[in-house]
């Protein structure tokens, strides 16, 4: 229909207000911080008015692989110029998760860059959710016809109970999201419905589930050369949309009953990490987990159980990594890093140990563990008048009581440390959740306020590390170790090294360095300015009795 300008700016208002009145209407600008949010999406939300603001939109999408992938993909169309429609999850400030239909906007300047985006959104959770409970009733995924997740799990129990073998496989389909991105809201559904037939074709009479968006799950008497034979299938027999042949690869994970695991969750989580390993290393092949990853995750069950039963405060241990001071050229500083010692599993390191302990929430034990033992070094250093403080690493997780600061601060009070000897190193990830609870914020507030210094950890390698500095109690930031290795080799490395150090400086901010191994890397960063240095070239870490003093 051909309409006179007048008719367009006429109706343009009117299409706004009704737009405002049905839709949660929010802005962002060409960051994509909030610069404005209709009351519909606060009320959905949870948010207030003030605290919205500045917020960015990663946040308002769950914390995990999946939202933050789908969020990137949303905002690099946006970049592009392009809008994005699409049903997709979204998280209230509380955390608990919503789903709308969104439509995104963006709004180019004359240099064709981002200047402002508008989204729209429809709240459909009610749908998704009655979808769900439907599927789960009736044991199907609608959209396919494929069984659903549950149906999957009854199955598989009964031909556990039946001691039928078979293969699990499970598939995904490689960038998803992005994928998603060259493509209408139609030719998604082309997509799933296309890949679901030739699934059916290919593997004939095996019951196949659809377990999420763009995942599903099989189970088939085939070894592994057949089912690697889909891959082979998929490129003869490729998905026109719109009568171009979707660039499309999968990855997939191969796990055989009774072989290599035995209940429904070991198969699907063994499963799931051999399709982790495929999508990690590129994507476009199916393989079966390896013999190593299977005693990984066996490893990992191990020290989840032994955790649970076996904490005992005399198989802990803290080392200490010094931490060289440039101005006064000395040692400063140590770092409090935990050890986990097991008959059976031997050294635990704590990237192993960590995450498992998180989960099942033994952090708080250890964390409160390795405060104590920090707090008393960093007390005797103090009695005996050495000007050295101790850092401790903290997890979200022990944040999320809301008097972890209070045992902090009770730690310090019975082992006599005073507040500004202790520092707190922090990880992005902290920082993305401290943002989000406010109580995270007012701990951390009251901790600062009592002397303790927080540490931003691991600098840089999140999307939002700027943003954290200036909206968290951060007084330190420590540039992440992954950029000194590749230092003194790519010139563009050194580049973002030296800004990083320079927009930090001028935020009044003190600045490290970690992971220095080379008196090279320890020259540059000494010629670019940075405050300390942390590595294996100042020292290793050590146990408490090793350190001395000349
Ligand atoms: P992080 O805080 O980034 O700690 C630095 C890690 O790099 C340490 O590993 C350290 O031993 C290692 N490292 C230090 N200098 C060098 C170097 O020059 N080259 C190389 N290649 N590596 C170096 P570690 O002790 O295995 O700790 C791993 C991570 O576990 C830590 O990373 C920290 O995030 C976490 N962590 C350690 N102890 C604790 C703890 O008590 N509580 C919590 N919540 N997390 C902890
Ligand atoms: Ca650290
Ligand atoms: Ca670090």
């Amino acid at each position: 229909m051909l309409k006179s300008e007048n008719d367009k700016r006429l109706e343009l208002p009117d299409i706004m207000e009704s737009l405002e009145k049905y839709y949660m209407v929010t802005r962002t600008d060409g960051e994509g911080l909030i610069t404005y949010a209709n009351r519909n999406f606060l009320e959905t939300s949870n948010w207030t008015p003030k605290r919205i603001l500045g917020k960015s939109f990663w946040q308002m999408f769950p914390n995990d692989e999946e939202g933050q992938e789908q969020s990137h993909a949303i905002w690099s169309r946006l970049s592009s110029g392009k809008s994005w429609f699409g049903t997709t999850k979204k998280t209230t400030r509380h955390g608990d998760p919503y789903f709308v239909k969104l439509v995104a906007v963006p709004f180019m300047d004359d240099s064709e860059t981002l200047s402002s985006a508008t989204f729209l959104e429809l709240d459909v959770t009610d749908d998704v959710e009655l979808r769900e409970k439907l599927q789960e009733i009736a044991f199907i995924d609608f959209e396919t016809g494929l069984m659903s997740r549950h149906r999957l799990e009854t199955l598989v129990n009964e031909y556990i109970e039946s001691k039928r073998h078979f293969s699990f496989v499970y598939i995904t389909i490689d960038h998803y999201y992005t994928l998603k991105d060259h493509k209408t809201y139609d030719s998604e559904r082309i997509l799933i419905k296309e890949f679901t037939n030739r699934l059916k074709r290919y593997f004939q009479d095996s019951p196949i589930a659809r377990v999420g968006v763009g995942q599903f799950a099989l189970l088939t008497p085939f070894g592994d050369w057949y089912i690697q034979g889909f891959l082979a299938f998929l490129k003869e027999q490729p998905i026109y949309i719109e009568h171009t042949a979707l660039p499309l690869s999968i990855s997939g994970g191969i796990v055989r009953y009774p072989e290599d695991q035995q209940t429904y969750t070991q198969l699907i989580t063994a499963a799931l990490a051999a399709t982790k390993e495929m999508t990690d290393s590129g994507g476009g092949r199916i393989a079966s987990l390896s013999a190593e990853s299977h005693k990984g995750l066996n490893r990992r069950a191990l020290i989840d159980r032994k955790l649970l039963t076996a904490l005992d405060r005399r198989n802990l241990q803290v080392v200490y990594q010094p931490q060289y001071d440039v101005a006064s050229k000395s040692i400063n500083l140590y770092e409090a890093l935990v050890r986990w010692e097991d008959e059976e599993l031997g050294y635990v390191m704590p990237d192993e140990l960590i995450p498992i302990a998180e989960e099942n929430g033994q952090i708080h034990a250890i964390g409160a563990y390795v405060i104590e033992e920090a707090a008393k070094l960093a007390a005797e250093w103090d009695k005996e008048k050495r000007d050295i403080c101790v850092s401790i690493n903290s997890s979200v997780r022990e944040f999320s009581k809301p008097d972890m600061k209070n045992t902090i601060l009770d730690i310090l009070r019975d082992t006599n440390c005073p507040a500004n000897r202790i520092r707190l190193e922090i990880t992005e990830k902290f920082a993305f959740q401290a943002e989000v609870e406010q109580s995270i914020i007012r701990q951390m507030q009251s901790l600062q306020d009592a002397g303790v210094q927080f540490i931003l950890d691991d600098f840089g390698t999140g999307y939002a590390s700027f943003r954290y500095m200036q909206n968290l109690p951060i007084s330190r930031v420590k540039i992440d170790q992954d950029f000194i290795q590749s230092l003194t080799t790519h010139p563009k490395t050194k580049q973002l090294v030296e800004g990083m150090i320079m927009f930090c400086k001028s935020m009044g901010l003190t600045v490290s360095a970690e992971g220095v191994e080379t008196q090279e890397q320890f020259d540059m960063l000494i010629e670019m300015g940075v405050d300390a240095i942390q590595g294996y070239y100042i020292g290793t870490p050590v146990t408490q009795d090793q350190i001395t003093f000349e």
